[in-house]
Order: C-alpha cells, then structure tokens, then sequence
C-alpha cells in the first residue's frame, strides 16, 4: 500500500543506461493493475504532466495499482529530439516487442515490454503530436489479439473519451505490428495509445484532456469509485499516411480536423528558387487527424495522417 517512486535501470548491449522513472501507487483495496507510460516520444509534454499529475492527486484510496513511466524515453526528453532516440535514430514506436541484444531503442523497447506491461490488466500509452506535429485528439486500438482483449483495449479507447478512435491490425494497411498497443495487446494486456496536444506545447487545455480520459478509464476498470462518463466518437478503421516522394518546401492547403475529400488539394511541394514540384493530394474521403507544421521536407517525409472509414 501507499506511493512510491524509482528509477528502475537497464542495460543496452553496449552497457549504455536505459532508465525508467517509474510512480507507483498500491491501493488499499484489491483492483486490476494498470500501467500508464509517457513520453515514449520525448517531446509529446501534454501526456507526461498527465501522468506526473496523476500520480501526485491519486492516493491510496483506490482499488489496485496504477504503474506510471512518466517519461519512457528519457534521453529523447532530455535532448528535445522528436519522433526518434537520439541513440540510435530509432522510433520506439515502431520496434516492439524489442530485443535485449539489439540497439539502444529495441533494448529500451524489449525491457518496457517484459519488465513493465507484460502481467498488467491494461497498459495506457500517452501520445500527442510530436514537436512539429500538429493533432486532432485521436484513440487508437489493436484488432486481432482476442475478442476478449480486442473488446478490453476498445474500451481503453472509448472511455479515454477522445472523439476519433482508429482501429488497426498487425499487417494492415497502416500496420500496428511494431506498435506499444499492439504488442501489449497480444502478450494478453488489453492497451491503447491515446493522443493529445501537440507542436511541443504544454498547454494546459490538453493535460486536462488526458487527465479526464485518465480518470474516467480507470472509472470504468474499477481502480476508481463512480460512474464512467459515456463518451461520443467516431470509429475508423482506416488509417492513411501520407508521404512526399519530393524533397523541398512544404505548402500545406488544409488543416488539422478537416474533413478531407478523395482528390482534394492538401498541400504543394516548392524547390528552392520557388518552382512548384508537386501537389499531394487527398487518396480518401476522411479526417486529418495530423499533420507535419514543418515547412522543412526531406524525400519520403511523412505529411499527414488521415482517418477514415473503409
Ligand atoms: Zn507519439
């Protein structure tokens, strides 16, 4: 019972330190394990204040125990880098489950996985956009782990109570099979990721966000006493990604949560004497659930990401 927090320590391959600050709080009575994880992309600032903040109004008063990384990835925190490790340019997010002989990211990813969400009830991950990404709140779940998980993890989704739930597969069309939910999901832990705020804002408008979704979760799991709000959001069960396959400046036409139809125009590509080098345009009918606010295009950047129904 009561709270504590650690900073529980691994090692990489190359005996680089991989280091976890973790919150606990064991409830006085019994009730599911929930983890919650931040920052695995270390500039997303909304979630991680959500999860400290969590941990600092929760008392013992509950049933279970709620497990908080508030900052999974400390070393792309601490260097402000976006989207990757700074270690070894990586995405954690695309190498679950991770290896232990691997490199930095997938040792970070395999230990978070094996000594931290594996043996919970639910795993919460905290998302927003990244440092120059801007973003309409979204949920996303697995399909394909379980008509029990798959229906536990959708109720993660739904109950965060953001508008937009995207549901994804191991080897969809935008696929989920290196993914923190996914993995978890299909090592028998019911999860979502849940995305908030974004371009490296901390505003408070978002961590309240995350901290009202945060709560009525762990309403609805039982962790918490009362009735879980019910929530109003649109399914999708498609996710497109859109990418430039030309380098240059980045014009983009429309914006974060419109609704977009299959040939509109959603940005141009300029080089740099101003000649226009291309036009992206919108493959499907769906809503821009992001989008890139860099002008800065390198080959093959990613642009947008738009939900949609299928
Ligand atoms: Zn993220």
């Amino acid at each position: 019972m009561g709270k504590s927090t650690e900073y529980l320590k691994f090692y990489s391959k190359d005996n680089e330190e991989i280091l976890f600050p973790l919150a606990r709080i064991e409830g006085q009575k019994p009730g599911p394990h929930v983890v919650i994880t931040a920052g695995i992309h270390g500039c997303e600032y909304p979630g991680i204040a959500a999860a400290i903040e969590l941990f600092k109004t929760l008392d013992d008063n509950i049933c279970g125990t709620v497990s908080i990384v508030t900052i999974t990835s400390v070393a792309a925190f601490e260097s402000r880098t976006p989207f990757v490790c700074p270690k070894d340019g990586k995405n954690p997010n695309r190498f679950f489950p991770g290896d232990k002989n691997g490199t930095y990211t997938q040792a970070q990813t395999y230990y978070l996985l094996n000594n931290i969400i594996k043996g919970a009830d639910y795993y919460i991950d905290l998302h927003g956009g990244d440092l120059v990404e801007a973003l309409e709140p979204f949920s996303i779940c697995h399909s394909g782990a379980g008509e029990d998980i798959d229906r536990k993890s959708f109720e993660i989704a739904y109950y965060y109570g953001l508008p937009n739930i995207v549901k994804t597969t191991w080897d969809g069309e935008w696929p989920d099979s290196g993914t923190t939910y996914a993995n978890a999901s299909r090592n028998g832990v019911p999860a979502a990721i849940v995305e908030v705020g974004g371009i490296g804002q901390m505003d408070r408008p978002s961590v309240e966000k995350h901290l009202a979704g945060l709560k009525n979760v762990l309403k609805h799991v039982g962790v918490l006493e009362g009735e879980p709000v019910e929530p109003e959001v649109q399914i999708y069960s498609g996710f497109k990604w859109i990418y430039t396959p030309w380098k240059g400046i980045f014009y983009c036409q429309t914006q974060v949560g419109n609704y977009v139809e299959k040939g509109d125009l959603l940005a141009y590509i300029e080089d740099y004497f101003g000649n226009r080098v291309g036009d992206i345009i919108s493959p499907v009918d769906g809503k821009v659930v992001f989008l890139e606010t860099t002008p800065a295009m390198s080959e093959n950047s990613l642009l947008f990401g738009i939900a949609y129904i299928e």
